[in-house]
């Protein structure tokens, strides 16, 4: 998540306490009991037999080919036939200018398949490239596990891989797909609500906030290609989604491929990503769409408290409350301070709140937005030598260009809150 010589994107959990509801796509299971495959020792000519399968795999992907796809994999498993049909057909959906597979010379521990045979799992490596929501090609980890089936090899089993913070949304369920101008929306197929509707509810809310946000230095000024995804499929970055605290959504961005090493690297797209197990916000919430946009073309180099409390402000809360009211009580008692990079979203929901009082405070009776787009542009200059935590320079930056204390904007936040309509 960290953009070299740039603050990281924090972007926590947006709404806390969601109830579990959808489940992830289905994958094929492991076989009861499965048949006990001998060891192997790959050869040089395994290796090249699995890139020209690949290379195949990929060319039928491209070309809308399902019987020369569906041939690269085991045709004596259903389930997995079925899990390779569906990729296929997302991957028809979405406008994809290339595909590839980059197989390496190192061995990983095969997967257990349903069927006997002599088992081989290269490194596989996805490269692949959308118009629109790609800029640059990108690379996601594969779990394949190929099986020697009548003198030739075949996909055995295709599992997600187990890191964090890829962004594959035609790997799993159905999905549906619209694109627009740097943008593609992928949601699932059967979601409450369809891909031309949510592209379109996309487009209004990036007009608002791209006006809203024009006077940030460091934000993208051109277009920046976004990936809005709100499928189950895919995994965002870190433990996100994980625990009651889990946010609603994330945005974050996806490196290019290329040399890893260097100094910038450039992205290939911004993944506004929902939260598959919070009942599809995104979806169907354009005050989380606002949200997540601002901090697509938000200020970076300040502290999580004014991106979040910005990005709640932006996000046009009803009745500019969001849900604080809820939490009023528990807001009024609780312990009167900013919340800090370093603990930020332990308590979930709350931090938003604090954030979003501050800055809204700010706003409101301080010199409106304008005036609160040059303090965050400001505040780089006031975070002292040698710290790398932009809280720090709250203090100093707030009387720099509001001539008040972290004190006294505290003071005004828990004003805001007095303000709110009792739940
Ligand atoms: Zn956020």
């Amino acid at each position: 998540m960290r953009i070299p010589g740039r603050s990281p994107i924090r972007l926590g959990p947006l709404l806390a306490v969601m109830l579990l509801s959808a489940g992830c796509a289905e994958l094929p299971e492991l076989p009861t009991a499965a048949p006990t495959h001998p060891p192997y020792e790959a050869t040089p000519a395994d290796y090249q037999a699995v890139r020209d399968l690949l290379d195949r795999r990929a060319t039928a992907a491209l070309q809308g080919d399902e019987t020369g796809f569906l041939a690269t994999v085991d045709p004596r498993v259903e389930k997995l036939l079925d899990q390779q049909r569906t990729i296929f057909d997302n991957l028809q959906q979405l406008p994809m200018t290339s595909l590839s597979y980059r197989v390496k010379d190192v061995q990983n521990d095969p997967d257990e398949v349903r069927n006997d045979g002599v088992l081989f799992a290269p490194k596989v490596v996805e490269v692949a490239q959308m118009e629109q929501a790609h800029r640059t090609p990108v690379s996601h980890p594969t779990d394949m596990t190929f099986v020697r089936h009548q003198d030739r090899w075949v996909v055995g089993r295709d599992r997600a891989a187990p890191v964090t913070r890829y962004s594959r949304p035609w790997f799993g369920g159905p999905v549906s797909v619209a694109v627009g101008r740097s943008v593609a929306v992928v949601i699932e197929k059967d979601g409450p609500t369809g891909a031309d509707d949510l592209l379109e509810r996309v487009k209004k809310a990036r007009t608002v906030i791209k006006a809203d946000l024009k006077a940030v230095q460091d934000a993208e000024k051109g277009k920046v290609p976004l990936l809005v995804d709100a499928t189950n499929n895919g995994k965002p970055p870190g433990d996100t989604f994980d625990d009651e605290h889990g946010a609603a959504a994330v945005t974050y961005r996806v490196d290019a491929v290329g040399p890893g090493k260097t100094i910038w690297k450039p992205f290939a797209t911004i993944v506004v990503k929902d939260n598959p197990v919070a009942s599809n916000r995104l979806a169907i919430d354009d005050r989380t769409l606002r949200h997540e946009l601002s901090h697509v073309y938000g200020p970076i180099l300040v502290p999580t408290w004014v991106k979040e409390g910005l990005a709640e402000h932006l996000s046009r809360c009803e009745a500019n409350i969001c849900d604080e009211d809820e939490d009023r009580e528990e807001l009024l008692a609780h312990e009167r301070a900013l919340p800090d990079d370093d603990e930020w979203g332990e308590e979930g929901a709350i931090d938003y709140a604090i954030s979003h009082a501050a800055v809204s405070w700010l706003i409101e009776e301080h010199g409106g937005l304008a005036k609160f787009i040059e303090f965050c542009n400001d505040f780089f200059s006031h975070r002292p030598q040698g710290s790398t935590d932009y809280n720090d320079g709250t203090d100093e930056a707030l009387r720099a260009s509001y001539g008040i204390t972290e004190k006294e904007l505290v003071a005004g936040a828990w004003d805001w809150f007095e303000r709110l309509p009792s739940g």
